[in-house]
């Protein structure tokens, strides 16, 4: 295998068994794959780094995924839904701060009032800032209704991680029943597609059970699927879940980082065009870990603008950072001098090459 990486970084089509030899590369040759990375975002979109303030809307969740710790079976938290002002304010400080865009999330609801509630707030934000902030909505499974009538008040953008693109991965790590399907999954993906938003997905890295193929398998189901933004974050486990009550070793943490390294950079080099995130999860194990997916083609980032005191009561896995990032002398919250030739791309949605050439092809 140790000769095989630089001839592999030149092939022009890259199929399963290129992309398992890739996230198999030795740690001596991992650089030469982060480093190609990053000149493919180089020349593909740039050497800036995008930002999306972070609103964490709310922690009321009807789901109960097995790995997170805003599932609705954990009741040792305190659920809150953030109230008009509040998420108008956040998104005010985003506009201030010329981040460009701001991205909604929240565990899963599909209640009236939350439907309703978004929508207003959409529509407000976009007349607020001129239509000048982006809007990015990362609110689970909808309805292909609830999907179009966020579009229409505004919303441009949406992240709907696939978590896994295997199948009976994704029936382990999820309960088995019909509010936990992997085809409704897809489906809104799909539909989201379809709909016009530049859509995201994603997986963890490093879920239990979890194998080198199925992440192969993660990097030809996003290509397929055209995706225009990818995130990816390592799985870190949460106490008060099923698949975290045994918690975990720093070891294992370790490597999954090194994993989820790899993924990026394999993704950018197959997908060149796309927008891909440097997960907050990446800092949690590693304080420079944005930086570091950065230096391996990475190029946004979402710095959280959630109001302090609702933080402890969005930690979908243990240890998420808790602490202010965002200040007028650090909007990024990065620490920019490990990563010299990337500047902030301020003031601008930040939106792929990749989408405007999808459309273009419709
Ligand atoms: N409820 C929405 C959005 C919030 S959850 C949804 O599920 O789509 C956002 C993401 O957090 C999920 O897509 C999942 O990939 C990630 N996540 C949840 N639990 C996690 C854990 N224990 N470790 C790492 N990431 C996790
Ligand atoms: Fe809810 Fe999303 Fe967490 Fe699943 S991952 S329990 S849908 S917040």
């Amino acid at each position: 295998m140790s000769t095989g990486i630089a001839s592999l970084l030149d092939k022009n089509f890259h199929d399963r068994s290129d992309i398992l030899a890739m996230l198999q590369c030795s740690d001596e040759e991992a650089p030469l794959l982060y480093r190609r990375a990053a000149a493919v975002r180089d020349r593909y979109v740039g050497n800036h780094v995008y930002l999306r303030g972070l609103i964490e809307y709310s922690n009321i969740c009807g789901k109960n995924c097995l790995y997170c710790g805003v599932r609705r079976e954990n009741t040792k938290i305190d659920r809150y839904t953030l109230n008009r002002e509040e998420v108008l304010e956040a998104a005010m400080t985003a506009y201030k701060l010329n981040l460009g865009s701001i991205a909604i999330q929240s565990g899963e609801n599909s209640s009236v009032a939350f439907i309703d509630s978004i929508e207003e707030l959409v529509r407000t934000i976009r007349q607020m800032t001129d239509g000048k902030l982006g809007i990015t909505l990362s609110l689970g499974e909808q309805s292909s209704e609830t999907y179009k009538r966020w579009f229409e008040a505004g919303a441009h953008r949406y992240l709907l991680r696939i978590e896994t693109s295997s199948q009976a991965l994704y029936r382990r790590v999820h309960p088995d029943d019909d509010m936990h399907r992997y085809h409704r999954r897809l489906e809104c993906l799909k539909t989201i597609q379809e709909i016009g938003y530049q859509t995201g997905t994603g997986v963890m890295v490093g879920l239990p059970f979890q194998t080198l193929g199925d992440l192969a398998d993660d990097i030809t189901f996003m290509r397929d699927f055209d995706i225009d933004m990818c995130g990816m974050g390592p799985f870190i486990e949460h106490s008060d879940t099923p698949l975290g009550e045994r918690g975990t070793e720093n070891l294992f943490l370790k490597e999954r980082f090194n994993l989820t390294l790899r993924m990026i950079a394999i993704m950018r080099i197959i997908m060149k065009d796309i927008n891909i995130v440097a997960s907050t999860a990446m800092q949690t194990i590693d304080p420079f870990g944005r930086e570091k997916a950065i230096s391996c083609g990475a190029n946004v980032v979402m710095p959280n603008l959630t109001p302090a005191r609702y933080r402890a009561g969005y930690q979908i896995y243990e240890g998420k950072p808790g602490y202010r990032e965002v200040n007028e002398s650090n909007v990024s919250g990065l620490n920019l001098d490990l990563i010299p030739g990337i500047s902030l791309g301020l003031g601008t949605w930040g939106d792929t090459p990749h989408f405007g050439r999808r459309i273009n092809r419709r």
